[in-house]
């Protein structure tokens, strides 16, 4: 007989997956009622309204790692006969189950991922062969804690707090190296280098492609909208990587298209924005859909939800285990802007480079609330942006709709004053 305590839990795994479906639904329809979405859209649209609509079921066959950060590679986990998934959940349904185990203050994306392991405890428990988190935020590491005691088995993946001294690159290096030893441990599966070499390309061309996409940014005449990106990449969480490639190349081709034939997605004279701070994940698309609704444009992204998740790629000189280890150790650190390293001066240099690149006219700061190293970050950055005449617009949110209004009069504002520069010039 099912005890009190399993039939409240059974109604609430209920009623989140009702607000789940509500919300993914919601979101896609403020995505795809921008006019003249690429067709090749569809696809990641299908994709999460599927997800969304039936449940997040994950593979059988294979062991499952979650992944509650982009410093983990991939690749290793691949290499090992498992399947990465980033943990990192955008859902209010499940911020608002999450709520329940952390302070009311914490970052959302925190709350939210530990309320998507709590409702799917009992559905995905046996799959998920390991949480692996890395030393990043205090609240990364804290839920850990809580994660183990709801029966997830969770690796600490110790990761330096600074990135630019030789102690910091070795000691990432002895813990990647360790990673790859346990990794083995729990798939039950050796990682061969002939293994991982295969994955690294494979994972190289998802880059590679990104980098592609990312291009077509720069184009004058603006041919996709920030909100999609952010969709396709929040899509490589979570989906297939041969099937993600497959659609992001039919993407590519699309818009290719499009620029030879001069066709623009929106109105040509969109102010172009760039989106930095606290990561933008599907269904959390607010602080992206507001911007260009209000006729902006997303050009540019310094998130870990985008940019910074896709841009790089592995390099190493000799194929074997232990270079391309280290390899990926630096990888996974050289380019981190993350704001829990620190200093992270090298976060202005990456904002400088993306302004220039995509000819940006104005940067939107997006930090979630309880999010102390981007809310302390935004200080550095709003004065270097400001050295370089770029505006910038510091927007402090969650995943609730509440601040909707006040947001959209913010985003609004700051587009107008965009546009008011550009007619003094
Ligand atoms: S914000 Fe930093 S710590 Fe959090 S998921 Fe992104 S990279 Fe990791
Ligand atoms: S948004 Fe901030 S608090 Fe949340 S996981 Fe990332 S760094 Fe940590």
């Amino acid at each position: 007989m099912q005890s009190d305590a399993d039939k409240r839990f059974a109604r609430m795994q209920k009623a989140t997956a009702l607000h789940l479906a509500m919300e993914g639904e919601e979101t896609l329809q403020h995505l795809t009622e921008f006019s003249d979405n690429p067709k090749a859209m569809d696809y990641f649209y299908d994709l999460f309204r599927n997800l969304y609509k039936n449940g997040h079921k994950l593979p059988t066959d294979k062991k499952v790692i979650g992944t509650m950060c982009l410093q983990v590679p991939d690749e290793l986990i691949y290499a090992a006969g498992a399947v990465p998934m980033r943990m990192c959940s955008g859902a209010y349904a499940y911020e608002q189950v999450g709520a329940e185990f952390m302070p009311a203050k914490s970052c959302p994306v925190v709350k939210a991922t530990t309320g998507m392991l709590h409702v799917n405890q009992a559905l995905w428990g046996e799959a998920v062969a390991s949480v692996v988190l890395p030393t990043t935020c205090d609240q990364k590491k804290k839920c850990g804690e809580m994660l183990k005691e709801m029966g997830y088995p969770v690796y600490i993946l110790e990761m330096p707090s600074s990135k630019d001294s030789e102690g910091a690159r070795f000691y990432w290096q002895e813990s990647i190296k360790k990673f790859t030893l346990d990794l083995q441990k729990i798939t039950g599966n050796k990682i061969t280098s002939g293994k991982l070499q295969t994955v690294i390309a494979d994972m190289a061309e998802c880059s590679r492609l990104f980098r592609k996409l990312n291009d077509l940014r720069k184009s004058k005449t603006p041919l996709i909208f920030g909100k999609d990106i952010f969709l396709v990449t929040s899509a490589y969480f979570i989906d297939e990587m041969a099937s993600w490639r497959q659609a992001v190349r039919q993407l590519i081709e699309e818009l290719e298209v499009w620029r030879q034939n001069d066709i623009a997605i929106t109105n040509r004279q969109a102010p172009r924005m760039l989106l930095t701070g606290s990561p933008p994940i599907f269904p959390n698309l607010k602080v992206p859909i507001l911007v260009e609704q209000a006729g902006g444009i997303i050009v540019a992204d310094e998130v870990c939800s985008s940019n910074r998740l896709l841009h790089d790629a592995v390099a190493y000189d000799e194929a074997n285990l232990n270079d391309m280890a280290a390899a990926l150790a630096d990888r996974y650190l050289k380019p981190c802007t993350c704001p829990c390293l620190t200093p992270n001066t090298d976060r202005n240099r990456k904002l400088a480079e993306l302004v220039k690149s995509h000819a940006v006219e104005g940067v939107i700061y997006q930090a979630f609330s309880g999010c102390l190293p981007y809310e302390m970050e935004q200080k550095q950055i709003s004065n270097t942006l400001s050295k370089a005449g770029v505006p910038m617009l510091y927007l402090e949110t969650d995943y609730s709709s509440e601040d909707l209004g006040q947001l959209s009069t913010r985003v609004e504002a700051f587009i107008e004053s965009i546009k008011a520069r550009r007619r003094k010039k």
